[in-house]
């Protein structure tokens, strides 16, 4: 089951919810009764992501350049670029 987090506007409190997809999100806060809205979790975000990239990375390329270049291979001391 996916945990939710969410923020209350009212008394800034934060705080997770155990849902089913099948579930309506929450929008009361259960501390004060104010009106909550729907975190995204950057953390598992993160991980997903980053998992996600360095996965696909090492499995189509492989890691001939130990850094890579921020311009995509454009820059002057790319090995493409200077081929
Ligand atoms: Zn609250």
């Amino acid at each position: 089951m996916p945990i939710y987090e969410y923020h209350c506007s009212d008394c800034g409190q934060e705080f997770e919810i155990r849902q089913k997809f099948s579930d309506d999100p929450a929008t009361v806060c259960p501390a004060c009764g104010g009106s909550i809205e729907k975190l995204i979790s950057r953390t598992s975000f993160a991980l997903k992501g980053s998992g996600w990239y360095s996965e696909g990375y090492s499995k189509d390329s492989k890691p001939k350049t130990p850094s890579i270049c921020p311009k995509e291979g454009a820059c002057s001391s790319c090995p493409s670029a200077a081929a």
